[in-house]
């Protein structure tokens, strides 16, 4: 069935005839289905999440490139997206080298004349004529003192008007997979795809202005222009929200005061381990811990968050929790969103249990552990052989049986949604449940998102902690940056180089973990020790060089960001992050989380490609080490709304909203869930039943596997 060409007269349509079909169901067909797409095609598909068709449609454009009319030559400017049109000066000319083709050509027009340069694209050459009028379109550089656009589109003029004032999706991608393939298969899924019944009431719709469900899926991907964009855009936010809500609200309906079989006594070992740790918790350590013990000994099951800063110590007041339980002779569980974060968190825990000759065994589960591994793994946590146990979501996917798990803590919560949570819980009927976050949420924001959930906050550094030292600098400072880093490592420290990606990319101009690490050994001298880690390494290799890193065997580990969440390396004392432009505020605070982790005086370098457009935004991260005020700055910097910059949080499990930029339309959700609860709890009511439909495949998917 074709969609109805929706009118836009004035008004975009809350209403419309649009969303009146009778499916609910969505479609399951997987993406072959699709014209044109066979099983290869659908091995990369499957590489950015992509399985059916229906996520295919779910699968929203990362971004929009608007084709603006072209710019004179004269007004190009380094950084920036441009089309110019012009005239071609003379033939292409084509070179060779490091096994790269490369076209190089220029281009003119009244103002002035364009380099332009093409990587392993031998096609275009013929394209290629001297004297053809045509536009080019993409980023502008500055190589040896002239402008010059990298890999440009090039398109006929015609051609170029038929697209120019129209927004484009941009999709994130993978190799062999490209905009293109993927926009096409979108349009097609879009165009044979069933209607979607309204489930929203249209009360609730003409109230807040939302858009028709069929019209904002298909204006997401394509529309016309910014107005259609956040029209489409707002309403698939509230949804998001509004189901977040609803789950929520319902966990909390099962927890409220719900009796645990564990009911644990304060051990006078945790006292004593306190007492000798290196360093005094600090107060608000102290006072979480105090209401953490307290769930615990209460009868009744905890639910708590705990929320602070990277660096406020959270992990300390979790081990002293499960030592708890342990010595009250239960398990506990500790979940971490990586598996280098889940070795290292193991680590330190056994030896946090040899060294103070606490009696008790800690197990690790990963998924890169052999099928032998895990059996033995499997069975002493079966035997209470293990009283903590430590892992990735490996903990709820695998088929584990506990004997007694009374604690489950997941630490960097943000990264694992409210199903994986509640399904981690249902494995200990009864359990205690304790969460982690460092994203800096505002109460009244964190009150709806984990609406379930006491709240404890740890809102105080630790006292010997030196704050982290930061600059922002131009990309000409980087040889000045490798010496900084050779005398730290000189003086006894380490250091972290971060790229934006794992290795040279054609379309996408930033510095690269692969390439930089052959760099970096050249320009610092021979006995120090560079190595890489990025996401695309086996797992064991993965651990192998954090082991090392964390060792000291290795003094500069250049990385993708499969460091940010939460790995601690006290002696780290240099974070380099290269196209910190290309980062969230949030993410980078993260990053600098990294350092500043110990003793020593530690720096955060943050070089900035893009010159003066994202000087503002970093120069926030470069006046402050808070993290409630790095968020609160960019949002006022972004304005509600502005989603096309990066995205602040980047978690929860959110697609499209953005909790900070979006906290508005979360009130509103907020209100009318609780309104819906109220009036209908059971969505009896005609114009809730879809409603409650809905939300029922939403909880089938959010929640994952269980092995009870
Ligand atoms: P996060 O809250 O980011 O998870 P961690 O719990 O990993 O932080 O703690 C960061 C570092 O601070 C660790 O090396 C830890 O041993 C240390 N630490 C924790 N609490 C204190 C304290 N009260 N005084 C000094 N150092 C502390
Ligand atoms: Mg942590």
């Amino acid at each position: 069935m074709q969609p109805a060409a929706v009118q836009i007269s004035g008004r975009l349509p809350v209403v419309s005839e649009y969303g009146k079909g009778t499916v609910t169901i969505m479609n399951q067909e997987p993406v072959t289905s699709l014209k044109g797409i066979g099983e290869k095609t659908a091995a990369l598909f499957r590489k950015i999440g992509v399985e059916t068709v229906e996520d295919l449609i779910h699968n929203y454009p990362r971004a929009y490139d608007a084709y603006e009319e072209p710019v004179p030559v004269g007004k190009l400017t380094e950084g920036g997206i441009f089309a110019v049109s012009g005239q071609l000066v003379k033939a292409a000319s084509v070179k060779r080298f490091n096994h790269m083709q490369l076209i190089l050509a220029a281009m003119k027009d009244l103002t002035g004349i364009l380099q332009l340069a093409w990587y392993n694209l031998p096609y275009l050459a013929a394209t290629l004529q001297p004297g053809k009028i045509l536009v080019f379109r993409g980023r502008v550089a500055r190589k040896n003192g002239r402008l010059v656009m990298e890999q440009p589109e090039v398109f006929a003029r015609e051609a170029y008007e038929a697209v120019m004032g129209s927004m484009q999706p941009v999709y994130g991608q993978t190799k062999g997979l490209g905009n293109k393939v993927i926009t096409k298969a979108v349009a097609q899924a879009l165009d044979q795809g069933e209607m979607v019944r309204e489930y929203l009431p249209e009360a609730l719709r003409e109230k807040y202005q939302l858009a028709e469900y069929n019209y904002a899926i298909r204006h997401i991907h394509f529309p016309e222009n910014r107005t259609e964009l956040l029209f489409a855009r707002k309403r698939l936010v509230f949804d998001e929200f509004f189901f977040f809500v609803l789950s929520v609200r319902r966990l909390k309906e099962q927890h409220q005061d719900a009796a645990s079989p564990y009911v644990m006594k304060e051990m006078p070992q945790v006292a004593e381990l306190v007492s000798r740790l290196p360093y005094r918790l600090t107060g608000a350590q102290k006072k979480v811990l105090s209401e953490v013990q307290k769930d615990l000994g209460s009868g009744l099951v905890m639910n708590r968050l705990i929320q602070g800063d990277v660096g406020s110590g959270k992990t300390i007041v979790a081990v002293l929790a499960l030592v708890q339980t342990a010595l009250n002779g239960c398990q506990g569980a500790l979940m971490v969103p990586t598996e280098v974060l889940a070795r290292q968190h193991y680590e330190s825990i056994t030896r946090l249990a040899e060294d103070y000759g606490l009696d008790v065994r800690t197990v690790l589960v990963t998924g890169s552990m052999t099928a032998k591994e895990k059996r033995l793994a499997y069975e002493q946590i079966a035997d209470h052989q293990a009283d903590i146990i430590v892992g990735t979501h490996a903990l709820i996917q695998e088929k584990i049986r506990y004997d007694r798990l009374a604690l489950v803590i997941t630490d960097e919560q943000h990264r694992f949604g409210v199903g994986q949570r509640q399904a981690l819980g249902e494995k200990g009927c009864g359990a205690h449940v304790l969460v982690m976050s460092a994203t800096p949420i505002p109460r009244t924001l964190a009150i709806i998102l984990y609406g379930d959930l006491d709240i404890s906050v740890i809102d105080e550094m630790p006292a010997d902690r030196l704050p982290v030292k930061n600059c922002v600098v131009p990309t000409s400072y980087r040889d000045k940056a490798y010496q900084f880093i050779e005398k730290e490592v000189q003086a006894g420290r380490q250091a972290y180089v971060i790229c934006p990606m794992v290795e040279a990319s054609e379309l996408i101009q930033a510095e690269n973990v692969l390439d930089y690490t052959k760099v970096l050994r050249q320009r610092l001298p021979e006995e120090i020790s560079v190595e890489y880690l990025h996401g695309k390494m086996k797992p064991k290799e993965k651990n192998r060089i954090m082991e090392r890193f964390a060792a000291g065997e290795i003094q500069v580990l250049v990385s993708t960001t499969v460091v940010e969440v939460g790995v601690n390396v006290p002696n780290a004392t240099v974070m380099m992050i290269e196209n910190a432009e290309r980062f969230g505020l949030a993410q980078l605070h993260q990053l600098r989380g990294r350092v500043g982790r110990g003793r020593h005086q530690s720096y955060c370098i943050m070089v900035n490609a893009a010159g003066q457009e994202a000087q503002e935004r970093l120069d926030i991260l470069n006046r402050s080490n808070d993290g409630f005020y790095i968020a609160s700055e960019d949002l006022k910097l972004r304005g509600p709304g502005d989603f096309f910059g990066l995205r602040q949080s980047g978690d929860l499990e959110f697609k499209l909203a953005d909790i900070f930029t979006d906290a508005g339309i979360l009130k509103q959700v907020s209100q009318e869930v609780d309104r819906l609860l109220q009036e209908d709890p059971d969505f009896g009511a005609q114009e809730h039943r879809l409603l409650g439909k809905r939300l029922l495949e939403y909880l089938g998917k959010s929640s994952g596997t269980l092995n009870l």
